[in-house]
């Protein structure tokens, strides 16, 4: 019987979808930076400048400016950046 042939097969294919979830595993990596603009969900979102609180000043968390990289879109947002605490 042919089933060290079929076992090839298998290998193959799973050395496919390795390749692939590498890849997927890039891209994603890639966008958790900013993420994709929730007006357009076609540009991404690029971070235009970071400033600390308004209330707590450098004790708070971040601010970032986010800007859609669609120039069509336009659209910007104010999100909160919590550091990492620890020193
Ligand atoms: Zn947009």
């Amino acid at each position: 019987m042919s089933a060290v042939g079929g076992f090839d097969e298998l290998a193959k294919k799973f050395q496919a979808l390795e390749a692939r979830v590498a890849e997927l595993e890039r891209h994603l990596a890639g966008r958790s930076t900013s993420g994709t603009c929730p007006v357009c969900q076609a540009g991404a979102l690029k971070v235009m400048a970071t400033k600390p609180d308004p209330l707590l000043g450098v004790l708070g968390p971040q601010q970032q400016v986010l800007k859609c990289e669609n120039w069509a879109c336009g659209h910007t947002e104010l999100r909160q950046h919590q550091l990492p605490t620890g020193r």
